[in-house]
């Protein structure tokens, strides 16, 4: 296997699998920065924050809901013609006020009331989500005991919030109930100064998973294996090997003992993992999964825009970890700086790309850090973005690994946290592209200014594709077997190419 040159010397590869916080460090692992005390990672500020985990039992909260759940009949089937522009009546076309610095989390609303998939669940106008085997409704789904989620309150104000968007009645929307809800629960969004806007997406979309997780509590099975190190670390002889697909699905199947929701269903999908030993050249292999994909920039330097393929090709990129990131080779019996490789293993049907325009930089003498905001010009395709020769797993022929764009959340100045965000976002039903600059909307062109792009929602273009595929691999019959696992969760494999 040839070497790659060392280029992140910050790998972290200590992640553990199965969870859903894991998946987006598995992401970030691959590009943080060790020395930022505040990264742009979706994992850094949501679920482990003390207030989130211990809301769902506090009693500070005076949220009342009058909402009822919306009925299916709230989203007119007939669109108005394109020629009334941007009135009151467009269902999903609704302005949402500022309330202060809010545009970070209006953007992102505006983009996920467009994710069909979930959208259709919560508004129940889905046939086709609602039948699949083993899903169920919002209303049954929603699940207010989970210790992890809001006690159904975060899942509640987003329903509340899509019925009014979706409902033809309005051309604004003051999203007051939605925000202080989040706050609520979130208490870093509990002011009114700016926000990273992904941050904000990572949040909502893990409460609103947690609030809708099918599995409750008391039937969460302990967690075990692949990911726990909890084998020791020297004995080879116990570990056997395991090939990539049983592993994939065995890691996806515990993923599902405690994770089975609307998200889980259409919002993740799995990223191997593999480290190669550069003296016995023994390969090891983990799966992490991922609900968003974070996508350093990396291309041209003369001006001319970052086609996003060469950041697909460079967050796949062999390599070499350093000595302070260097994997204990079981075989070798020591600390080696081996080749690392992140691959897509199976993409779901909303697949969310974060593009890396921050950066932090430590300034030396004085010890502080500085937000660095990388300005180029992306180029990303519209009507077709075409992942089949990055997948390594199993892709499915009626739902294959071709996307869509359908939001991109685009941002002005110079820190995440600071400037303005607005979108641009193609209404679900009338398929056509909408500006939206918080109260106000209008018609757009799909001819987006690539140096604003900072966060873009994809969907499949044809089919649905449950558990990013696996589901239909699973059905096929899967036996898990007892696996080992080394102190890293990485897993010995038999060693072979895929194609
Ligand atoms: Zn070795």
């Amino acid at each position: 296997m040839s070497r790659g040159p060392p280029r992140n010397p910050s790998v972290n590869k200590k992640t553990t699998v199965v969870s859903t916080t894991t998946s987006t460090n598995a992401v970030a692992s691959t590009t943080s920065n060790a020395t930022t005390p505040r990264t742009t990672n979706p994992a850094s500020s949501y679920k482990g924050a003390s207030n989130w985990v211990g809301a769902a039992t506090s009693n500070k909260s005076p949220i009342r809901l009058n909402h009822s759940l919306p009925s299916p009949s709230t989203s007119s089937s007939s669109s108005p013609s394109p020629t009334e522009g941007v009135k009151k009546g467009i269902p999903g076309c609704v302005g949402l006020t500022n309330l202060g610095n809010s545009c970070y989390m209006n953007c992102i609303i505006q983009c996920l009331a467009h994710a069909e998939p979930l959208t259709n669940y919560i508004l129940g106008n889905d046939q086709r989500t609602n039948t699949l085997k083993g899903q169920g409704s919002f209303a049954k789904d929603l699940n207010k005991t989970n210790p992890l989620g809001s006690g159904g309150k975060v899942a509640e104000a987003y329903a509340s919030l899509l019925s009014k968007i979706w409902s033809g009645q309005h051309a604004c929307i003051k999203p007051l109930h939605f925000k202080f809800t989040i706050a609520t629960f979130a208490n870093q969004f509990n002011n009114t100064h700016q926000h990273d806007a992904q941050e904000l997406a990572a949040f909502l979309i893990d409460g609103v998973h947690e609030d809708l997780n099918r599995i409750h509590s008391q039937n969460r099975k302990d967690r075990v294996g692949v990911g726990d190190g909890n084998s020791t670390s020297n004995s080879i002889n116990s570990i056997h090997a395991m090939d990539d697909k049983s592993l994939a699905l065995k890691t996806w199947q515990q993923h599902l003992t405690r994770n089975d929701s609307i998200i889980v269903d259409h919002f993740q999908g799995m990223l191997q993992t593999t480290l190669t030993c550069p003296q016995c050249n023994k390969i090891s292999k983990k799966f992490d999964i991922f609900s968003s994909l974070l996508l350093t920039l990396i291309g041209p330097t003369d001006g001319r825009p970052i086609p996003i393929e060469s950041c697909l090709e460079h967050f796949t990129r062999q390599e070499q970890l350093d000595d302070h990131n260097a994997w204990h080779c079981t075989n070798c019996k020591q600390r080696v700086r081996a080749i690392k490789q992140v691959q897509l293993w199976s993409v779901p049907d909303i697949l969310i790309i974060h593009l890396k325009r921050f950066t932090f930089q430590s300034l030396s003498r004085k010890g502080g850090i500085c937000q660095m905001k990388i300005e180029n010009e992306v180029d990303f395709p519209v009507d077709h973005l075409d992942l089949q020769s990055h997948i390594i797993g199993p892709t499915d022929p009626n739902a294959p690994p071709a996307y869509k764009l359908f939001g991109v959340v685009e941002h002005t100045g110079q820190t995440a946290d600071s400037g303005h965000y607005k979108t641009t976002v193609r209404n679900a039903k009338d398929h056509r592209f909408y500006k939206c600059n918080d109260s106000q909307i209008g018609g757009a062109t799909d001819n987006f200014k690539g140096s604003e792009a900072y966060v873009l929602f994809y969907k499949r273009k044809k089919g649905l594709s449950r558990w990013a595929g696996l589901e239909r691999i699973i059905q096929h019959g899967y036996h898990a077997s007892n696996d080992q696992v080394d102190d890293d969760g990485f897993t010995m494999v038999v060693g072979k190419v895929k194609k």
